[in-house]
């Protein structure tokens, strides 16, 4: 495949932004090579600067989970820009927004909009502590919850992709209000809680992780945490920027059927726009100003694009609920693909699936926390990134991020898909 012309922006770009780029797992360091520069997409298929075509498993990390350029989202964004881009005074669309949302996920009382998932969790974790009074919170190893000082401690993702320990520039003192414990390891967590006793203001957890490749919650993990979060008076929250809206209507809450005291959300909700949002009960989100005295705010939050775009797909997708079982079989039909193609080549892998998420490890033990997704052959993982990529198939530059399933995807789509993974192992 031809990709001079990327070749040729990329050199140019970093002579204007820092490595080329403006978020790192873009610039493809872990997987190496030139990152695709892109021009415009539709529906499943990414075109770069070259003219390429590409079949699209990222989808802007998750959010165009019909498409891109998905029709009445252009649509709607094109209207409502003539009344104004931003108000910084409040709409009514937000209220409908607000309104819709608590119409499709469980344990929403209020919610409140912001600009990124990051900007959701930091925010999340600020009102926990102001709720409990406490300064700690609890993350797991391998778990992404955006790049706020709090959460870069054990990270996954890009942290996990750069192979960064400790990040510099986030002080001890932030490091050490941060516990962290394998994913799940239940016991773990129990021993943290026990050792920080009426320390700890939050626990918060990605349901289903997709920023260490995709790990499910082994049975009994999400249900433990929320029995220790009860009895101990800790803030049960769940990251749902990646599952929100994309493992069903309620996100994994509904899908994994457990309640959740907050909720973060972001790339789903906003159609790749930029909106993220955090909601929860109303004894919480009680304490967020102006109703409390924990500070939040935000010039653009509820900007009519942000919202107009997010509505208009979130709107879809509830009145649409078939997406969700196409979804579900198009994710099914992939998985028996890939394990075809990867039984007959040998190599000891891993498939981790559940809806529109899935990801490979080359590995010949279950993949359920960090450790067992860091030892797996991810240079294997690499190889075959580039593999595919000349093959017309956009994946995940790491191997340490889930693949996105978008409806937009035909069965040739994921034909086309397992055929090139074939191709690409017998070339290995
Ligand atoms: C992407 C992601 C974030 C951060 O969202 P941004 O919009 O990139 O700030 C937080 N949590 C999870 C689980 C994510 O996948």
């Amino acid at each position: 495949m031809n990709i001079d012309r990327s070749k040729e922006l990329f050199n140019r770009a970093q002579a204007s932004i820092p490595g080329g780029v403006n978020s790192p797992v873009r610039a493809f360091k872990s997987v190496g090579g030139t990152p695709i520069f892109l021009k415009k997409a539709k529906g499943a298929y990414l075109y770069d600067a070259d003219g390429n075509r590409y079949i699209d498993y990222i989808n802007s990390w998750g959010p165009m989970i019909l498409g891109h350029a998905f029709e009445p989202v252009v649509k709607a964004i094109q209207e409502i820009a003539e009344d104004s881009t931003s108000f910084g005074a409040p709409t009514e669309l937000e209220i409908e927004m607000a309104e819709l949302i608590k119409s499709m996920v469980p344990n929403v009382d209020l919610i409140r909009m912001v600009s990124s998932g990051t900007e959701a969790c930091m925010s999340a974790i600020r009102l926990a502590r102001g709720y409990t009074g406490r300064n700690k919170i609890l993350k797991f190893e391998g778990c992404y919850h955006g790049h706020a000082d709090s959460f870069l401690v054990k990270a996954g993702s890009g942290v996990a992709t750069f192979n960064i320990q400790t990040v510099p520039g986030v002080t001890a003192g932030v490091a050490n209000d941060t516990l962290t414990a394998p994913y799940n390891d239940i016991d773990a967590v129990k021993q943290q809680v026990d050792q920080h006793k009426g320390e700890i203001a939050a626990i918060i957890v990605e349901p289903v992780a997709g920023n260490m490749g995709c790990i499910l919650p082994q049975p009994g993990f999400l249900e433990g945490l929320r029995q220790l979060c009860t009895q101990e008076g800790i803030v049960f929250i769940f990251d749902e920027v990646m599952t929100g809206f994309r493992l069903a209507k309620g996100g994994a809450q509904e899908r994994l059927g457990i309640d959740a005291d907050l909720v973060t959300y972001g790339k789903v909700i906003g159609a790749g726009m930029p909106v993220g949002a955090f909601g929860g009960k109303l004894e919480i989100m009680n304490h967020i100003a102006p109703l409390g005295n924990v500070y939040q705010a935000g010039t653009l939050s509820g900007n009519p694009l942000a919202m107009i775009a997010g509505f208009t797909l979130l709107t879809h997708l509830k009145n649409n609920p078939t997406v969700y079982k196409e979804l579900e079989e198009k994710g099914t039909y992939l998985e028996k693909g890939l394990h075809n193609v990867l039984k007959a080549s040998g190599i000891p892998y891993v498939i981790n699936h559940l809806g529109s998420m899935i990801s490979i490890h080359f590995s010949n033990k279950p993949v359920i926390d960090f450790a067992s997704a860091s030892t797996a052959k991810n240079n294997l993982f690499n190889t075959l990134f580039h593999k595919m990529l000349d093959r017309g198939i956009y994946l995940p530059p790491s191997a340490f991020e889930s693949w996105f399933l978008s409806n937009a995807l035909t069965y040739e789509d994921l034909d086309k898909t397992i055929e090139a993974l074939d191709e690409s192992l017998k070339e290995l």
